[in-house]
């Protein structure tokens, strides 16, 4: 399978990591839209919110949990936004799913 996140996780494609262990991966994002940008992902191939299961919720869970630690370790404190585009109406762009971690500054209040 042809996919640019799964490569990240395989090492066959660079990231800047952030943090990392045996089930997740968060790097910075490519094209930062906020003065902290990073992409949290599972190390397993799951295409988008539509794809989680019950065989791979767990995944999505430890996310979150860890999500606070990554913000820390990015520096963030004073909050961040968390958003997981799902499909063609919200312009995923990469059928991996992530989390975008998005602060730094003072965010618009409007998400769309
Ligand atoms: P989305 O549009 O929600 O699917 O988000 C995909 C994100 O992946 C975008 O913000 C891109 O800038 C980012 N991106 C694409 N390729 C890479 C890469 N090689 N390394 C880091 N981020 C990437
Ligand atoms: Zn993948």
């Amino acid at each position: 399978m042809d996919c640019l996140f799964c490569s990240i996780v395989n090492g066959e494609i660079p990231s800047e990591k952030v943090y990392e262990d045996d089930k997740i991966l968060a790097f910075k994002d490519i094209n930062p839209q906020a003065p902290v940008h990073i992409l949290v992902i599972p190390k397993i191939h799951i295409q988008s919110a539509d794809f989680i299961t019950d065989n791979n919720s767990s995944y999505i869970a430890y996310i979150f949990e860890k999500i606070p630690e990554i913000a820390k370790i990015c520096g963030l404190k004073n909050g961040y936004r968390i958003v997981s585009n799902c499909g063609p109406d919200a312009c995923q762009s990469v059928l991996h799913i992530h989390f975008h971690i998005l602060g730094g500054t003072q965010l618009p209040d409007k998400m769309a």
